[in-house]
């Protein structure tokens, strides 16, 4: 029983993975893989907040997602595996040999015909994807969900930009908000915290959208634009 999300320690935690992971083989192969990446394997996600985003896929129904920030594949994945056929992904990463591992996996699985990736700055990426002057038209209003994972100093950019691509109803989910803990100390200035914090902060105010930031992995915000 408890008034407050729990602080899980180390035997709580493998509970949880022991009692409720269903991580196929692919997955965990995917997630040994960027393990040995050194230092960027800090950019996946746990496997239970990749069955979490599984699970809101089924929930909502999303066919259609943009992800800003692929690194390996592994959140990608999940959520492509989630997906009816017709459902489509567009991912966006600026890095070519952290998407070639990701390529490899969702060919694998089978689900590489769901997944369109753009390689490039997400910026770049997210604005052509709103030119009113593209061959379709601008994506506005046209993703179920979006994905932000990528570099922090740019997340109120891309917030702003997933707003306008999500349709009404549809789901941001924003990666890492409570960044290991900086976010709650006060001293802690530097950039990528700075950033974080002020998306929360803005996010708390923000009426366009329904909120629950989740205490999974390192804190997913949920999103809902508001019809
Ligand atoms: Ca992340």
């Amino acid at each position: 029983m408890s008034r407050t999300s729990l602080n899980l320690n180390d035997k709580l935690y493998r509970y949880l993975l022991d009692s409720s992971l269903r991580e196929p083989d692919l997955l965990v192969r995917l997630r040994r893989e960027t393990e040995t990446l050194g230092e960027a394997a800090r950019y996946q996600i746990s496997p239970e907040q990749g069955q979490f985003m599984a699970l809101l896929v089924e929930l909502t129904g999303a066919l259609r997602m943009i992800e800003i920030g692929t690194f390996t594949g592994y959140s990608s994945l999940c959520c492509a595996l989630a997906m009816p056929p017709k459902g489509r992904i567009v991912c966006c990463d600026a890095n070519e040999a952290w998407t070639n591992i990701a390529k490899r996996y969702w060919r694998e699985a089978g689900v590489d015909g769901k997944i369109a990736l753009h390689l490039g700055l997400a910026r770049d990426i997210l604005d052509a994807l709103l030119d009113p002057a593209r061959p379709d038209g601008s994506e506005a209003g046209r993703f179920d969900m979006a994905f932000i994972d990528a570099d922090k100093r740019n997340y109120d950019y891309y917030y702003e930009r997933c707003l306008e691509l999500v349709r009404p109803g549809g789901l941001i989910m924003v990666d890492n908000v409570l960044w290991s803990g900086g976010v709650a100390d006060p001293t802690d200035q530097a950039d990528n915290t700075v950033a974080i914090r002020a998306l929360n902060e803005k996010l708390h105010r923000d009426e366009r959208v329904t909120l629950s930031l989740v205490p999974i992995g390192d804190g997913l915000t949920l999103a809902r634009k508001r019809p």
